[in-house]
């Protein structure tokens, strides 16, 4: 059992579930819902065509919804892409920007990042910023050079929207997806850095932390017991009822 002020728990579907397991699964975790307690947000990112569906399902239960992904113009031609406008009226409450998915299979770049968290600010959306080292970088020990890079990329030197809360999501590449998580001494010790540049680029705004990377059941109580571990964003686990229930148990207060 964890003690803090407010847990994060953050599902990703991703791509794993079809329109009708999307809003089974919401359903089914609005019936659960009772057993989470107050102190825990927890957002769901459906995809883009389940959004509206599992939005509906998840109407009246106090658990959130946000989109995975969006883009950063208002309107105009951009053939298969969703405003942030559009989201923001249909109910989402935060978007990711800049998931390690989106930078590497689809070559998302950190100017891209950049605009994706300026127009999320100015729609009223709370981004949650992704960012994290290759297996590369962290062999070479880059790793803090890498986080650096994309954290300044996306905050510095900003004269747009304020930025009033964000959520900033320790994401390691080679955590994703691999089952191999992060060791929780270095997901806080990369967390406390993370947080600290983030609060000079952003010195008026609530920042989140989260990590992410192979969060299941028997180990979300050793990241969230960390000072600096706000809460966890899920990908695999978060898609079945059986493992994010498992997840959110461990958390509840
Ligand atoms: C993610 O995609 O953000 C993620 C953390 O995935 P997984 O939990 O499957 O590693």
């Amino acid at each position: 059992m964890m003690h803090k002020k407010k847990f994060y728990l953050f599902a990703n579907w991703k791509m794993y579930l079809d329109l009708k397991n999307s809003v089974m699964l919401a359903k089914n975790l609005c019936k659960d819902k009772k057993k989470f307690g107050g102190k825990l947000e927890m957002a769901i990112f459906p995809s883009s065509f389940s959004f509206l569906s599992v939005k509906e399902a998840l109407k009246n239960t106090g658990l959130q919804i946000g989109s995975q992904n969006a883009h950063w113009e208002d309107k105009g031609g951009c053939t298969g892409e969703v405003s942030m406008y559009d989201y923001k009226k249909a109910g989402a409450k935060y978007v990711l920007v800049g998931h390690s998915e989106r930078r590497h299979l689809f070559h998302e770049t950190n100017q891209e990042v950049r605009n994706k968290i300026e127009t999320s600010v100015c729609a009223g959306i709370i981004p949650v910023l992704c960012v994290g080292e290759t297996q590369k970088e962290r062999e070479s020990t880059k790793e803090k050079e890498a986080v650096s890079i994309q954290l300044e990329s996306a905050l510095n030197n900003r004269n747009g929207c304020v930025i009033k809360k964000i959520v900033v999501a320790y994401e390691p590449v080679w955590a994703i997806g691999t089952g191999k998580n992060c060791d929780p001494e270095e997901a806080e010790r990369m967390l406390e850095f993370i947080g600290e540049i983030v609060a000079k680029l952003l010195p008026t705004a609530e920042i989140i932390l989260l990590y992410g990377g192979s969060v299941k059941g028997e180990n979300v109580a050793s990241f969230l017991s960390k000072q600096h571990i706000n809460g966890v964003l899920v990908g695999g686990a978060s898609a079945k009822l059986d493992s994010w229930l498992k997840i959110a148990q461990n958390v509840v207060v």
